[in-house]
């Protein structure tokens, strides 16, 4: 039987704030020694008093907004009870029944051009966990993540294939970069994916059994655990078989999902309300006011690139795929005034050298300014495209002005000057088969003097002033 995928995903963002979710230790706890960032609250001593931070609350909100979500008036926290060796507390703070944002949308665009709107069921907001390290015949436990700012955003079951679930969990990360709610450095585990996947019969719409797979650390890991699963379902029921539902992990190394245990349900966790910790209340002003603060997000900026500016599609996608490097070239194309040349000198050229040092836009030293400057340099015929190219990567390494660059380095650009006016007269009169072709109708008689001329200044030369004397030469 042909069976159509059917994928739910649960995101976890690390909310980038400077302190805990509910202490006052500091949440800047990458690279630091274990147990260094903790205090009573988030080791979970007795007696201790939670104080929700206000900053992880509105970076919650705008990321909500930025997924289309309503922000409730009133939400509340609840403790989600388990126990574990890194939750000291015996629970987690999380939002059950009144999470404060619900009923989102995003927009995601498929290989194919066309798009797709995945709902996104809600967005609320939770503390993570301490780390475990297994080592030899003992484990670690570090507590500095304990308490650390999460967000979790949960779809609707609207995806049907591994490359929708991937788009939409790619586009999740932009987003939250874009509105500087998280950082979401899958390296560093600052997002972590759950991934819920049944099949049904292709044109069925009731929901099959579906298996979640969780914590998946990266887009290439969710992908492969998305494909074995459907693979696994698939087989299981062609064999006449039944899906559990169950939780399950994935096990990189060997490329398959793992049973953990059987699926638990709401009642398992004895959700109720945290008794130490009052209510959100959310007023109107103070989401017109985040909603203010929201960017202009990647899919609209795409699509003004290519309105406003007449970039191409995969340009426009490419530069507002980050916040950085869309402004970085919102600056350079305000110094050049030409937007094709400018995304293209951002996405080949700069791009090649960044990689090539293993940094990205935000390590550059080259100064937006003077790539445009650079540019419109090229684009007046001040100097050749072939020059710019030359001295790019010494330009990439000082940032001297472009102009300052060439004179130091004594490049000149042969311009509409006598000497160039001779060499283009000396070509013409070596060539009088070209002029005559040139003269009944043929253009690429001109193409073949211009390369001629290139050639006799050994590319020195401005080749819109080379056009235009030859034109002038011929008739
Ligand atoms: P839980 O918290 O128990 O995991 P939720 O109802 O919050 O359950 O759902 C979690 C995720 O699973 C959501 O993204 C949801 O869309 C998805 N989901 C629910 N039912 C199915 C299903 N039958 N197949 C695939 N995904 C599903
Ligand atoms: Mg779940
Ligand atoms: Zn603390």
């Amino acid at each position: 039987m042909e069976f159509e995928p059917v994928i739910g995903l649960e995101i976890h963002a690390r909310i980038s704030t400077k302190t805990k979710m509910f202490c006052r230790c500091d949440n800047d706890i990458f690279d630091a020694e274990p147990n260094t960032h903790v205090c009573e609250t988030c080791m979970g001593f007795p007696g201790t008093l939670p104080l929700t931070n206000e900053d992880a609350v509105k970076k919650g909100i705008k990321t909500a907004l930025a997924l289309g979500c309503e922000i409730k008036e009133f939400s509340k926290f609840d403790r989600k009870s388990y126990f574990y060796p890194d939750l000291p507390k015996g629970f987690q703070i999380s939002q059950y029944d009144r999470p404060i944002s619900e009923h989102g949308k995003i927009t995601i665009t498929l290989k194919d051009g066309s798009t797709k709107v995945i709902r996104v069921m809600r967005l609320h907001l939770e503390d993570d966990a301490g780390k475990l390290t297994h080592v030899g015949d003992g484990t670690l436990v570090d507590l500095n993540r304990a308490g650390t700012p999460l967000m979790e955003i949960v779809s609707e079951a609207d995806m049907n294939s591994v490359e929708e679930a991937s788009l939409y969990a790619r586009q999740i990360q932009k987003i939250v970069r874009y509105v500087g709610a998280s950082d979401a450095d899958m390296e560093k585990g600052m997002m972590r994916f759950d991934i819920n996947v049944s099949l049904r019969p292709k044109g069925e719409k009731k929901f099959g059994t579906r298996s979640e797979c969780k914590n998946l650390n990266s887009f290439r890991s969710l992908e492969k655990a998305l494909e074995y699963e459907i693979k696994r379902q698939t087989e299981l029921l062609n064999a006449g078989g039944k899906v559990v539902q169950e939780t399950l992990g994935w096990d990189d190394e060997r490329g398959v999902t793992v049973s953990q245990r059987s699926k638990e349900e709401a009642a398992d966790y004895r959700y109720f309300p945290e008794p130490d910790i009052p209510p959100l209340v959310i007023t109107h002003e103070m989401v017109e006011g985040l909603r203010k603060e929201i960017p202009e997000l990647p899919e609209a900026k795409s699509a003004r690139y290519q309105s406003e500016l007449g970039l191409s599609v995969a340009d426009s996608r490419q530069l507002a795929e980050s916040m950085e490097l869309s402004d970085y070239f919102e600056k350079a194309f305000n110094v050049s005034g030409f937007p094709k040349k400018t995304a293209n000198w951002v996405l080949v050229e700069l791009m090649a050298l960044l990689n090539a040092k293993g940094h990205t836009i935000s390590d550059c030293e080259l100064t937006p300014q003077n790539l445009g400057k650079l540019v419109k340099m090229i684009e007046d015929g001040a100097i050749t495209g072939k020059m710019a190219k030359e001295i790019f990567p010494e330009l990439f390494e000082c940032n001297l002005e472009p102009q300052k660059l060439i004179d130091k380095k004594g490049i000149r650009v042969m311009g509409n000057t006598g000497e160039l006016e001779k060499i283009c007269a000396e070509i013409v009169a070596k060539n009088p088969q070209s002029i005559a072709d040139f003269k009944a109708g043929k253009e690429r008689a001109l193409g073949a003097l211009v390369g001629q001329v290139m050639g006799a200044t050994k590319g020195s030369a401005n080749p819109k002033m080379v056009n235009e004397i030859l034109r002038r030469l011929m008739v």
